[in-house]
C-alpha cells in the first residue's frame, strides 16, 4: 500500500518557529511550535533545521510519506532563488535557506515571505476563499500588510510591499523604531498598545489581552484602545481608497480580541470613507495558524498539487 503523503509547513519567527504538518488531502497530522533562539542567525538555523527534520523522522514514523516543505520568513525574500536576502528581526541575511534545508533533509522545500504566505493561506484554504481583491492585516508586536489585487499579490519593486505599519498617522505624533514619527505600529501594534498603556501609567506587564478585556470598564484602556483603533481605521481608510478590495482581513495576536477590535474599526472606516461604503472587515479565521498553513499551501503548489489544496477543509487547525 502507498503511504500517505503529506508535506511540512514552517513560519519562521523572531519570537517563536510555528511548524506542522498537513496530509496533501489536507488532513491535520501534528503541529509544534518552538521558541527561536534570541540570537537569531545560525542557531536559528540551526532550530529550524532541526524542526523540519524532527517532523520528517515524525512522518516517516507514522507510516507517512513527506513529499516537501515549505518555509516563510518576514524580510526580504527571493522566493524562486529560494534566498532570505535580508531579516532584520532573525539576523539573517543572503541566506540560501532552501539549500541549506534541503541538503539535511532531503525534502524539496520552498521559500516564501510571512505576511504574503499568510495571505495566501487565507485565499485558498481561509476567510478570503476564491477573493481576487482583498487585504490581510496581521497585527502583531509589529504591523504588516499583503495587498493582493486582481489576484496578485503584491511584492512591489524592491520586495518591500505592504509595510502599512509605517504609514504615518499622526504627523510629529509618538517616536518609532524606523526612525519616524506617528506611525501606526506606534498607536496600534500589540507591542505599541502595551508600551502606550504602560507609560500612561498602566499596570507594568499588561498585556494587550487584558487591555482589550478592560475596555468600556478602565478609562485607562478605553482611551489607549480608542486611539489604536482610530490610528488603524486612519490607514485601513487610505488603503481602501487605494486599492478598494473587497475584504479586509484582521490577523496577528491583536486579531483575537474579536468584536473589541473590529466593531470601532469598522465604525472609525465608515466615518473616514463616507461616500462610499466600507468592504466589510472580518477577523481572520486562521488567525495564527495562517502562516505555517500558508507555508503547506507553498509547498503544495511547488510540488504540482495545487488541485489539491482546494479541497481542504476551511477549519483546517495546525
Ligand atoms: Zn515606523
Amino acid at each position: 500500500m502507498r503511504r500517505p503523503e503529506v508535506v511540512v509547513g514552517i513560519d519562521v519567527g523572531g519570537t517563536t518557529v510555528k511548524g506542522g504538518i498537513v496530509g496533501v488531502d489536507g488532513s491535520q497530522v501534528v503541529s509544534r511550535s518552538i521558541p527561536s533562539p534570541g540570537e537569531g542567525g545560525p542557531a536559528l538555523l540551526d532550530a529550524v533545521r532541526g524542526l523540519v527534520t524532527d517532523f520528517e523522522a515524525d512522518a516517516r514514523d507514522r507510516g507517512l510519506a513527506p513529499i516537501g516543505a515549505g518555509v516563510i520568513v518576514p524580510g526580504i525574500v527571493d522566493e524562486l532563488g529560494g534566498r532570505v536576502l535580508y531579516a532584520a528581526n532573525l539576523g539573517w541575511e543572503d541566506l540560501d535557506l532552501a539549500g541549506e534545508l534541503e541538503s539535511s533533509t532531503g525534502l524539496s522545500v520552498t521559500i516564501g515571505h510571512d505576511v504574503r504566505g499568510a495571505s495566501l493561506a487565507e485565499r485558498r484554504v481561509g476567510g478570503a476563499r476564491g477573493l481576487p481583491d482583498f487585504v490581510l492585516v496581521t497585527l502583531g508586536t509589529g504591523i504588516s500588510c499583503a495587498i493582493t489585487a486582481s489576484g496578485v499579490t503584491r511584492i512591489g519593486a524592491s520586495g518591500a510591499a505592504g509595510e502599512l505599519g509605517h504609514t504615518t498617522v499622526y504627523p510629529g505624533g509618538e517616536p518609532c523604531s524606523c526612525g519616524k514619527h506617528g506611525c501606526l505600529e506606534v498607536y496600534a501594534s500589540a507591542g505599541g498598545i502595551a508600551r502606550r498603556y504602560r507609560s500612561a501609567g498602566g499596570e507594568l506587564g499588561t498585556d494587550t489581552a487584558v487591555i482589550s478585556g478592560r475596555v468600556r470598564t478602565e478609562e485607562l484602556a478605553t482611551r489607549i484602545w480608542g486611539d489604536a483603533t482610530a490610528a488603524l481605521a486612519l490607514s485601513l481608510a487610505t488603503l481602501v481608497l487605494l486599492v478598494d478590495p473587497a475584504l479586509v482581513l484582521l490577523g496577528g495576536g491583536l486579531s483575537r480580541a474579536g468584536e473589541t477590535l473590529v466593531a470601532p474599526t469598522l465604525d472609525r472606516l465608515a466615518g473616514e470613507l463616507r461616500w462610499r461604503t466600507p468592504p466589510p472587515v472580518r477577523v481572520s479565521p486562521l488567525g495564527a495558524d495562517a502562516g505555517r498553513i500558508g507555508a503547506a499551501v507553498l509547498a503544495m503548489d511547488a510540488l504540482g498539487r495545487t488541485d489539491l489544496v482546494e479541497r481542504w477543509p476551511a477549519d483546517l487547525a495546525l
